[in-house]
């Protein structure tokens, strides 16, 4: 048992459980759906995604329903919370993320961040909501039009104060997207694709309970950009992996 366990994990590293589908086929979107149970997004990550897309759907569309924010809602939360996704966003006042999904109190356990740069504390955070909460969703939420992003990609010779550690963080994706020979705008939105996935990789690698939970598919993590002008979030698909746990329960 434990040797197929070991075969199992390695497996996942490589990528063998972990290859990437068309998001509508794995999750069975519905053209003309815009609501998904509360329940079963809190038992299952794929439920928790579609949850999110409808939401955002019926933001995008201008039909936000913005469910559960009663006075009788809040009181209800009072004993717990079951929130069904974590979402690492970025700071930035245009990307209110209970907005944008359309989702109520009780619902979404945040942490932001300029560029939703992750550091000690932000891992702490995700872990708790991992491990106390039993979230099975984390969503790194990019968005369009980043300043933190645009920042690093601008590299400043001296930036000020702590300000050069969200800059250091992004580099990588800035210097990715730079080889593009792009104009300006597509190249920073390259590089706001590519901090996603840096940080999609960074969570799934992150010792000692992510890592463990990614590999045992039992944590769902996937990258989105937020698109001001559509109101759209875009979840990219190259970042939705397939977890045999709850792909059986569709
Ligand atoms: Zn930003």
């Amino acid at each position: 048992m434990k040797n197929i366990l070991c075969l199992f994990m390695l497996f996942s590293s490589f990528g063998l459980f972990s290859q990437t589908q068309k998001i509508s086929e794995l999750l069975k979107l519905e053209k003309n759906m815009y609501f998904a149970d509360r329940d079963s997004a809190y038992a299952d990550p794929y439920y928790g995604l579609k949850k999110l897309i409808y939401g955002n759907k019926r933001f995008a569309e201008n039909k936000s329903i913005s469910p559960r924010q009663t006075d009788e809602d809040l009181r209800n939360t009072e004993l717990g919370q079951t929130p069904f996704a974590t979402i690492i966003g970025c700071a930035d006042s245009r990307v209110p993320n209970e907005i944008i999904f359309d989702q109520g109190v009780g619902d979404l356990f945040i942490t932001r961040t300029a560029g939703q740069v992750m550091a000690e504390a932000s891992y702490g955070t995700i872990e708790y909501a991992v491990a106390a909460l039993d979230t099975k969703l984390i969503v790194v939420l990019g968005h369009q039009s980043c300043g933190a992003v645009d920042a690093a990609m601008k590299l400043p010779e001296n930036p000020p104060g702590h300000v050069v550690t969200l800059i250091n963080a992004i580099k990588p994706a800035s210097l990715k997207a730079k080889q593009s020979n792009l104009s300006d705008v597509e190249e920073l939105d390259i590089a706001v694709h590519e901090n996603v996935r840096e940080q999609v990789k960074l969570l799934r690698n992150l010792e000692p309970l992510l890592s463990r939970k990614y590999q045992a598919g039992e944590t769902l993590i996937v990258g989105a950009v937020y698109n001001m002008q559509s109101g759209k979030v875009e979840f990219l698909e190259d970042t939705i992996t397939s977890l045999p746990k709850f792909a059986k329960a569709k």
